[in-house]
């Protein structure tokens, strides 16, 4: 019997794919579904299959014939090989024109080679950040498609159909061409590292400087929902704060292992921002503090054998307060570094970033959701864009506001013994850039004494070697 082609198909139909199928489902689109292995196909429809029109298909072959053309075929595997194995199965069944598209938290790297092997082929290729978790792809995620703009024309609306809403905008917008909607999608997740250390940090000071249970900060965090502070991250830290375990009746927080798990989209923000020279410690330090971690042997012997040496402090009037402006300041220095990263790769991989447009499609659907991502998205959008976020008038005078509060947390948190490592470099990145002269001119004259490197001068054009006198 006849059936009308599907608008879209999906393959891979783990959480996200299942989700994702069923949101195109549940927006009016015709679905053709797959999986390798036909069981989670047949458990999608089982549980789901009246939500929309999907179409079961039990090979490639016929998720292929099953689509209109263009054929729009999303890949929902696992990051890596997987992704490479279904492409090389799925080139042979296509036509020029068709697009495929991969949902996965692909390398960029990977989505730039991928992009550019099948546009030999006269075949798209786009590389779509997903932001949003399992609940996200269901209900509607933050949604950042690479690839060509041509390719967008074809698939834009109906990503744009099943993305997260923004007071009615959808967050989802052409990024640039092939890995950049990865790449952002990247370093979404690099300032979602950092946003959760900064928060992990304020709940240590608050803990351990100021003694507030778990369940009296679930209601600051909750008061602090109410600020500048308002997003996703706070709000679920809050519940996470107030969960009581049902076995041991103390604070969930308090049963489980201290040891945080990555999957490495946070180290491959570090790595890329090595690459391009931009100054990203907020993540960085956030990476390496889920590193130190996870080393519970070192950690048991530390315990030991490190003397901590700390002060008595008493905490100055309004910590809490302290605290609050601290977090936001630290968490804008690293939305701040994120997005002068997403500025400095636009340089090197010839991209168009609209840091106004990325900012506007973190606004709703994704992890870093917050309501300073509108401000972001003013202050980009101004008809001069800044430099640096922190260099908008709205943030300098925001961030200038929280400095008194933010040294007085460092620097007693330092007296305590508590590492507040993204605290305490975003303000020495902060001080950073205001200082007038760095300690980078001795640098300069080391490399010349030991390497012959060279240096410039402040009062003349030109390139200057020193001859050292002295036997070494
Ligand atoms: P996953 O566990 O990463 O992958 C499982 C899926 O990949 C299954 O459908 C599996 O098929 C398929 N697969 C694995 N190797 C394959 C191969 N060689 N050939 C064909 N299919 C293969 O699934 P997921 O958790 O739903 O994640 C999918 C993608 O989304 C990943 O890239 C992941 O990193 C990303 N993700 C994003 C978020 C987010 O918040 N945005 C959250 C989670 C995941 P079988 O059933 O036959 O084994």
């Amino acid at each position: 019997s006849f059936r009308m082609p599907a608008q879209i198909g999906v393959t891979g139909l783990a959480v996200m794919g299942a989700n994702l199928a069923r949101n195109f489902a549940r927006n009016g689109y015709t679905v053709a579904v797959h999986n390798r292995s036909a069981g989670k196909t047949d458990a999608l429809l089982e549980a789901h299959g009246d939500e929309g029109d999907f179409i079961r298909t039990e090979s490639l072959e016929e998720l292929v014939q099953n689509l209109e053309t263009p054929r729009r075929v999303m890949l929902m595997v696992k990051a890596g090989k997987p992704v490479d194995a279904v492409i090389d199965q799925l080139v042979p069944l296509l036509e020029p024109g068709d697009i495929v598209i991969d949902g996965g938290n692909s390398h960029y790297e990977d989505t730039r080679r991928r992009e550019a092997a099948l546009a030999e082929k006269d075949l798209h290729f786009v590389g779509v950040g997903v932001s949003g978790g399992e609940e996200g792809a269901l209900l509607g995620p933050s949604i950042m498609p690479g690839g060509s703009q041509e390719s967008y024309r074809a698939l834009g609306p109906m990503l744009e159909k099943i993305s997260a809403k923004y007071e009615g905008e959808p967050c989802c917008t052409w990024i640039s061409t092939d890995g950049a909607g990865h790449f952002v999608k990247m370093v979404h997740n690099g300032i979602e590292y950092a946003d959760m250390q900064v928060i992990g940090e304020a709940y240590d000071l608050l803990r351990s400087a100021a003694g507030l249970e778990p369940a009296e900060q679930a209601k600051v965090f909750t008061e602090w929902n109410k600020t500048n502070l308002s997003s996703f991250l706070i709000e679920i830290t809050a519940e996470v704060l107030g969960h009581v375990d049902a076995d041991t009746g103390k604070p969930l927080v308090d049963v489980v292992v201290d040891s945080a798990g990555q999957k490495g989209t946070g180290r491959w923000t570090v790595i890329s921002a090595l690459e391009l020279g931009t100054p990203t410690s907020g993540i960085a330090e956030s990476v390496f503090a889920r590193g130190l971690s996870s080393q519970r042997s070192q950690r048991a012997i530390g315990q030991e054998v490190l003397e901590g040496r700390e002060e008595q402090v008493e905490l100055p009037e309004g910590f809490v307060e302290d605290v609050r402006q601290a977090l936001f300041a630290s968490k804008l220095v690293s939305y701040a570094q994120g997005l002068d990263m997403l500025d400095n790769a636009a340089a090197e991989y010839g991209w168009e970033l609209k840091l106004d447009e990325i900012a506007s499609l973190w606004r709703a659907g994704c992890i870093i959701r917050a309501e300073l991502l509108d401000d972001i998205m003013k202050a980009y959008a101004a008809a001069e864009k800044p430099e640096n976020l922190l260099f908008a008038p709205a943030f300098s005078k925001a961030i200038a506001e929280a400095v008194p509060a933010w040294r007085r947390v460092v620097a007693t948190a330092v007296r305590l013994g508590i590492p507040v490592p993204v605290f305490s470099s975003s303000l020495a990145y902060y001080d950073g850039l205001r200082r007038k002269r760095l300690p980078a001119a001795l640098i300069q004259g080391q490399r010349d004494l030991f390497g012959a490197h060279t240096y410039q001068r402040i009062d003349r054009e030109g390139t200057f070697h020193t001859q050292w006198s002295g036997d070494r």
